[in-house]
């Protein structure tokens, strides 16, 4: 039996840890396997000096956590955000490690974070940033080791810094060391939106499932970063009514629908989400709680718990962003019969683009955005329904029967691999 009250849900680490435990008792997996798989294999942790645009020097702390490379190089994004610490980045790490798994492409887990406060930062010292942190990291990172890609706070600019620091590092261009790039350098089509497509393709899979018509329905997102924005403008095309967005500095609701397009341009010009005339400024513990069809956290982890999970009123909730829900809410909103498509699998679309972003890469071989949306969409909805059939069978929900599919793979892994020496 494991006890819960060992776990703080505000801990996402603890979260990460619990998850693994809660699936790991419905397998028949060896105990040494399990002890092996669920702790981070290597630990990289780096102190280095930034120069302000003022002329002050600062130090900043990072870390790269490769989580497991059994099945494949490393893989996971960087974060630039004050909250990141070593247990968080350990945490985000080993959800790559079952987000590879659970969509079965051929890579390990890892994440990458520096704690900073990019929002205070000129674009010129986001770049010293990135270079240096790089540099720091570039023993371990490598398109056959560990591969980086954008998470909060990186973009696509901050991906082609860390190509041309990793190039002038090793003497030549090398452009597969990190996914999510321009497509000047050697980005995919449709890499920008795939985290985000991948949700929209998740969610109509799991509306099908329950019996949900997504014509019209009401749709709350939150966070307007790379997956939030983008998964609204695409479902806001697609005739679903957005009811309610938020970002760092609060929600907007509006009942008769948001444009999200609107919306974004309003921020932009202003930096000022909440003075959006057309909608009724909200915080984003109210617009987790707005009637709606459909609930997407796209933002940090930590916000669907004990505290709240009660008063959620979606069917069904699409975790974009990693980790938003704990194995408390976990337990209640399955009584309750909210539909929960966990983020291991419901934001699993950009690593899997950004796979094919690194097979481009190898094979000097560009593929259209047709065909990389199709070939996104046949890994998603069969490892969809991959899980959903462990759900149905062993009656739990879909987060428990996803880690049971890839600890299940990763256990596999490490049994034909065995132990070195
Ligand atoms: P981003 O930096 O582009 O955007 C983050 C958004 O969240 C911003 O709008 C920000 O204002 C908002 N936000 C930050 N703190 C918030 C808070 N406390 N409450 C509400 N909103 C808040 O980041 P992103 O790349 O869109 O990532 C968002 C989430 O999705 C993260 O959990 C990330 O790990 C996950 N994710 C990202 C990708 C990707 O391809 N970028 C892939 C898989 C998962």
């Amino acid at each position: 039996m494991i006890d819960r009250s060992l776990y703080d849900e505000q801990k996402p680490l603890d979260m990460h840890n619990l998850q693994f435990d809660i699936a790991a008792q419905h397998l028949q997996v060896e105990p040494w396997i399990l002890e092996k798989i669920k702790a981070p294999r290597r630990e990289f942790s780096v102190r280095f000096p930034l120069r302000l645009d003022n002329g002050t020097i600062v130090h900043l702390s990072g870390y790269r956590v490769q989580h497991n490379t059994l099945r494949g190089p490393g893989k996971g994004g960087i974060r630039y955000h004050p909250q990141v610490d070593l247990d968080e980045v350990r945490a985000l790490a080993g959800w790559m490690t079952w987000k590879c798994a659970v969509v079965d492409i051929p890579f390990g887990g890892a994440k990458g974070g520096v704690t900073c406060d990019p929002g205070a930062m000129s674009l010129a010292e986001k770049e010293r940033l990135t270079r240096r942190y790089i540099w720091e990291i570039s023993p371990i990172i490598g398109p056959e080791q560990d591969i980086p890609a954008p998470d909060v706070n990186t973009d696509p600019q901050v991906m082609a810094w860390v190509v041309d620091t990793y190039s002038v590092f090793k003497g030549h261009t090398c452009n597969s060391v990190v996914t999510g790039k321009p497509l000047s350098i050697g980005g995919s089509l449709g890499r920008l939106k795939a985290t985000s497509q991948g949700c929209v393709y998740v969610m109509a899979e799991a509306a099908a499932a329950t019996g949900l018509d997504l014509a019209g329905c009401r749709v709350v997102v939150q966070g307007l970063g790379n997956v939030g924005y983008h998964a609204a403008e695409i479902l806001h095309d697609a005739g679903a009514v957005i009811v309610g967005l938020s970002n760092v500095q609060g929600g907007l609701y509006n009942p008769k629908g948001l444009d999200p397009r609107k919306v974004q341009a309003h921020f932009l010009a202003t930096d000022d989400l909440l003075s959006y005339p057309e909608a009724q400024a909200i915080s984003n513990q109210e617009l987790l709680e707005l009637p709606c069809e459909v609930l997407i956290p796209a933002a940090l982890e930590g916000q669907i718990g004990l505290g709240n999970a009660q008063r959620i009123q979606a069917r069904i909730i699409v975790e974009g962003a990693n980790g938003p829900t704990s194995p408390f809410a976990d337990d209640i909103l399955y009584d309750r019969g909210i539909f929960v498509v966990p983020d291991i699998l419901a934001n699993a679309g950009g690593v899997t683009v950004s796979y094919f972003e690194w097979v481009q890469n190898l094979q000097k071989l560009f593929w259209t955005e047709e065909d990389v949306n199709k070939k996104l969409r046949d890994i998603l909805v069969r490892s969809f329904k991959e899980v959903h059939d462990i759900a149905r069978k062993e009656k739990i929900n879909m987060r428990t029967a996803a880690y049971m599919l890839a600890i299940g793979r990763v256990a596999e892994a490490k049994r034909v691999r065995g132990i070195f020496p």
